[in-house]
């Protein structure tokens, strides 16, 4: 029988990253290290646990379940997946609020890039702990100091490197933990085994010196350490893991680590600081939501003792189980076999079983409590965003209201056959996406779908054609210009895209940043209509 976890036990987190600095394969590295314990009777040899690995990723379970949940030492970990895109606020938001904590994954030769700025100001806004891992260090031009460095000028974070990388490129074969002041050496390919041992002496010099920045950073939170630090005494290990938890939950600084997902280096490291230095969903503030009857704000305890609440965060389809509910459990209890009550919908729904996702099984509970993350099959009515809770203690967690969508595009069936299928996939995705929106245009009677973004559409019409199995065809896209235009622009305006580039004629716009010292051009309120008009074209960008 399996019941509820100890919270102080739990972790939630997410994996925020720029397109490409190794989210995949650093979450697909964790699940594989995670659940080589269940492995270990099957797994033989090194060709043996990399076809494990490459039938996981056919299977696309790494990728396509909502939350994932492993075991790393006495921790269960859910690896929640937050969305790879920024422009649509609703799922970000969504996602910042069910995660406790992140790891973020900057790559050690692009370092710091634009999106990954966004993300980071999305979690900072969300005030979510973080920790930071510098990955692709056996690439050419990889420079750990160099990534620190920017996520102090760009991010305006405080970085503090826990550990310190052995070598770089081909040369990188591991990292001196400061913390234990111990060097994690990797020898075989697939990183399952690496020694820990003394700190190579052509290194000490080196290591003291960035053990030293470590401490002096830590001096600045923490008394002990100070006092220690100043009067030359020694620094207990438990005193520095302490002051990095605390310091790192309160948002003060940003534990630093490295490796190579790709090339299996440093990922077992990476779960140790998670489990180490990640919150509990104890170790943080208590989520407020609202009373939809009065209006009152509720606060809604990580407690087993107080009355169920969750939120149902994303909804998925699953092959082999159906429509899954994805919900976190803020508090509370629930019970295979209940009911529950949707403060979104006001109706109540039963609940049958309550599933786990784990990378390479589904386990049945029981029951779940507060902080868990679960999946919950055959529930028809609840959508994305709607808070479960217990009728009685009504609380909304999500507010009702969304952003008006921003831009429009025109859909159309590529045959007749697609038709159905385009009204199915097209009910089911703004079911799930509050921000998405469908209309049919009276005049034109074309089907009209809208939300937040260029790439969110896309993202839609993509899933459209990998999930519905749709052939659509796409209209191009209208914009509502936003509230920045709103007075007649008097100055002679550059074009900015949404995607950050210039515009040029035909281009989509979402903004005009005027330039000083021209004039010409005049804009109305709010106008509608995607591209950009040719008159209102700039001689001189
Ligand atoms: P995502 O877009 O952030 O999910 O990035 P992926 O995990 O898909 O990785 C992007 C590319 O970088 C893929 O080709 C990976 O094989 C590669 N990659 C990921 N991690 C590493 C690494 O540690 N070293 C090297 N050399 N390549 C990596």
């Amino acid at each position: 029988m399996v019941t509820a976890t100890n919270l102080q036990s739990i972790r939630n987190i997410g994996i925020a990253a720029h397109i490409d600095a190794g989210k995949t394969t650093t979450s697909e590295r964790i699940l594989f290290y995670t659940g080589r314990k269940h492995k270990i009777g099957e797994v033989h040899e090194g060709a043996a646990t990399m076809d494990w690995m490459e039938q996981e990723r056919e299977r696309g379970i790494t990728i396509t379940s909502a939350a994932t949940t492993c075991q790393w030492r006495d921790c269960t970990i859910n690896l929640i997946d937050t969305p790879g895109h920024v422009d649509f606020t609703v799922e970000v938001e969504r996602s910042m609020r069910v995660l406790d904590g992140a790891v973020a994954v900057f790559c050690a030769v692009g370092g710091v890039e634009p999106q990954s700025e966004t993300v980071w100001r999305q979690a900072d806004k969300y005030r979510v702990p973080r920790i930071a891992f510098v990955n692709k260090m056996d690439r050419v031009g990889a420079d750990f100091h160099a990534v620190v460095s920017q996520m102090k000028e760009r991010l305006g974070a405080r970085p503090v490197p826990i550990q310190m990388p052995i070598g770089v490129e081909d040369g990188f074969v591991g990292v001196v933990d400061l913390v234990e002041f111990k060097a994690a050496i990797y020898d075989d390919e697939l990183g399952t085994e690496y020694r820990k041992v003394e700190v190579p002496a052509e290194l000490l010099e080196e290591a003291k010196m960035a053990r030293d920045a470590m401490l002096e950073e830590l001096a600045d939170f923490d008394e002990r350490i100070m006092n220690a630090y100043l009067e030359g005494q020694p620094i207990e290990e438990s005193w520095i893991r302490e002051a990095l938890r605390a310091n790192t939950i309160a948002l003060n600084i940003v534990p630093v680590l490295c490796g190579s997902a790709f090339k299996n280096k440093g990922v077992q490291l990476l779960l140790d600081a998670v489990v180490d230095y990640l919150p509990s969903p104890v170790d943080i503030p208590p989520c407020e939501g609202i009373n939809p009857d009065t209006g009152e704000p509720v606060l809604v305890k990580a407690s087993e003792e107080e009355p169920f609440v969750a939120l149902a965060f994303k909804i998925m389809v699953d092959p082999y189980v159906g429509r899954l509910a994805f919900c976190r459990i803020y508090s509370g209890k629930l019970d295979g076999g209940s009911s529950i009550y949707n403060s979104n919908t006001r109706r109540r729904e039963r609940v049958g079983r309550i599933l786990r996702m784990h990378a390479n099984k589904r386990e049945e509970l029981d029951s779940a409590s507060a902080g868990m993350i679960v999946a919950i099959p055959g529930l028809k009515q609840v959508r994305t965003g709607d808070t479960l809770c217990v009728e009685d203690r009504p609380v909304v967690l999500e507010s009702l209201e969304f952003p008006e969508p921003v831009i429009s595009l025109a859909v159309e069936p590529a045959s007749k056959a697609d038709q159905i299928k385009l009204a199915k996939g097209l009910e089911a995705l703004s079911e799930e996406d509050p921000t998405f929106r469908v209309r049919v245009d009276e005049e034109t009677g074309q089907t009209i779908i809208q939300g937040m973004g260029e790439l969110h559409l896309e993202i839609i019409v993509d899933r459209l054609k990998r999930e519905f199995g749709v052939d659509v065809k796409v209209g191009r896209p209208q914009v509502a210009y936003r509230e920045a235009i709103r007075k007649p622009a008097r100055a002679q305006g550059r074009f900015v895209r949404q995607s950050g580039g210039r515009g040029q004629y035909g281009d989509v716009v979402l903004e005009i940043e005027p330039l000083e010292g021209h004039k010409g051009y005049e804009f109305v309120d709010k106008i509608v209509g995607g591209v950009v008009p040719k008159e209102y074209i700039p001689a001189a960008q």
